[in-house]
């Protein structure tokens, strides 16, 4: 496999195949500038070879052996093992992912394969007791989960390898085929698992990957009746319209948050700090459930405070190819703008920033901001960032309001010794997990996840994944007199 800095023009991966395409787009390195590669622009018609090459290829997958498609799917695992380096590089040049987080998205995503390949061998139904009505004596029956179809994928830029194989992963080890759409800003990595795939064994026309423009490629999956399924990860905005227009498609859509932890009074400030700021800071807080708005109880918030700063200010920033570096550059300048232009909306309505808040060679620093107004954006908007919220509170229950006022619903921590406080945030938290004695920011990746309200509908984690993309199909038997 040939290292993405020595390749410049990335075609489309159509039916097996690079297929080119009328426009290329450069792609440019988030933290240097630098022009990585060009990027085939896909248009309408193209969009529609790959759904027709999908269609195709799911005659062969949907047909496939659950052993055999279990067994692609386990030699993807073990070429990307092979080159995990090579995969996290690609990731950092196209994201400015710091490499220390990439080399665990690649982890993560051996990980989520490894999961598909042995969930394929255990996608079943159950049979039904049909004699538990008068009308069903004499009948026995089961059901069983069938592939959907063609499955269009739409991914977005921040776990651009992992969020990929959470789509694919099920969607091959269920007998489905894909078309791909990445974002934008982060094609490479889903190229990159394409060639993985194709030298797996994968059938082609199985996955095809078609870069582009949102709206141009986006729209045109949405628009098509040959795909039976949309499967996106992304924000509220782009997901509520892609729900508007899909009329009968299933759709799974993921969405965004402003996540947050209650520290009760009872916390032991020592131990958490290094995991709030994990949760706070990896991969920029371009993370769907990032830790951003934390809820200290008054006894710990001076405590909580004084320590998350200080360990704010030790992180280093700069480069992401440095193994050391722990904040890079935001996935635009227009996104480090916004988030500025947010951190100054805070200053002007009386919060405080504590530390960061300024950009520097291009980096927005890792900000603390306390005393927030839960109006403000950086509290009650997705914030995106570097940036978290630290307000103090009375009373977990106090807390728990300000963690459900909110339009979204991914996950919610609380650190707590009490068993009832724990169950009341268990019972009330308005989101799709609950995580206790830790932040909302943690996930592996065959747990169900997904969310409430605006943070979206359906949820994956492979097992669930698999749910979502297989209809249920009942046989019943008539063991009595034909009629
Ligand atoms: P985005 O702007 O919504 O883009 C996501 C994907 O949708 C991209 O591939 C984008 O293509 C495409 N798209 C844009 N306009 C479209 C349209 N009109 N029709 C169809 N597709 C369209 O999101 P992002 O900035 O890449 O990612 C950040 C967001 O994703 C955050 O809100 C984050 O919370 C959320 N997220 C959620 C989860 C989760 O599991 N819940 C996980 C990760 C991220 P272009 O790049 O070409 O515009």
């Amino acid at each position: 496999m040939t290292s993405v800095r020595q390749v410049e023009k990335k075609h489309l991966w159509i039916h097996g195949l690079e297929v080119e395409a009328a426009k290329y787009a450069p792609l440019y390195s988030p933290y240097s500038d630098e022009r990585i590669a060009e990027i085939a622009m896909a248009d309408e018609s193209l969009t529609k070879k790959a759904i027709e090459s999908a269609q195709e290829a799911f005659q062969v997958i949907s047909k496939m052996p659950a052993f055999k498609r279990s067994a692609i799917l386990e030699k993807v695992v073990e070429l990307l093992k092979e080159r995990a380096d090579e995969a996290a590089e690609v990731i950092t040049i196209e994201s400015a992912k710091p490499i220390i987080f990439a080399k665990g998205e690649v982890a993560r995503t051996i990980e989520t394969y490894k999961f598909a390949a042995e969930e394929a061998k255990r996608i079943h139904g159950e049979t039904i007791p049909f004699d538990a009505a008068p009308g069903g004596v004499g009948r026995i029956g089961y059901t069983v989960r069938k592939p959907i179809g063609v499955i269009g994928a739409i991914t977005p830029f921040n776990f651009p390898m992992n969020l990929v194989a959470h789509k694919v992963g099920p969607a091959i080890a269920s007998g489905n085929s894909i078309v791909l759409k990445p974002a934008s800003q982060t094609p490479l990595s889903a190229l990159y698992m394409a060639g993985l795939f194709k030298e797996a064994g994968l059938p082609d026309g199985v996955l095809n990957v078609v870069t582009g423009s949102g709206s141009v490629v986006g729209e045109a999956l949405i628009n098509d009746d040959r795909i039976q399924m949309i499967t996106f990860t992304g924000s509220p905005a782009v997901g509520i319209g892609i729900r508007n227009k899909a009329g009968l498609k299933k759709t799974t859509l993921e969405l965004g948050s402003n996540a947050a932890v209650i520290l009760d009074q009872d916390t032991n400030v020592d131990q958490i700090i290094d995991r709030c700021i994990m949760g706070a800071f990896s991969n920029q807080g371009q993370v769907c459930i990032s830790l951003q708005r934390i809820y200290a109880h008054e006894d710990v918030f001076d405590e909580f405070v004084k320590k998350f700063v200080k360990a704010t200010n030790q992180l280093k920033v700069g480069d992401p190819l440095d193994p050391e570096t722990y904040i890079s550059s935001l996935i635009s300048k227009k996104e480090t703008e916004r988030a500025l232009s947010w951190i100054e909306e805070a200053k002007q309505n009386g919060a405080d920033v504590l530390t960061g808040g300024k950009c520097t060679n291009g980096i927005l620093e890792p900000t603390v901001i306390v005393n927030v107004d839960p109006m403000l954006k950086v509290s009650c908007q997705e914030v995106f960032a570097p940036i978290v919220i630290i307000n103090k509170v009375q009373s977990v229950e106090e807390a728990i309001g300000y963690v459900n006022h909110s339009r979204y619903g991914l996950q919610a921590g609380i650190y707590t010794k009490n068993i009832d406080h724990a169950l009341l945030a268990s019972e009330t938290f308005e989101v799709g997990a609950v995580m206790i004695n830790d932040i909302p920011t943690f996930r592996v990746d065959h747990m169900p996840y997904g969310g409430v309200k605006e943070s979206g509908t359906g949820r994956e984690g492979i097992k669930y994944a698999v749910e979502e993309m297989t209809e249920l199909k009942l046989v019943v038997w008539n063991r009595g007199e034909m009629s």
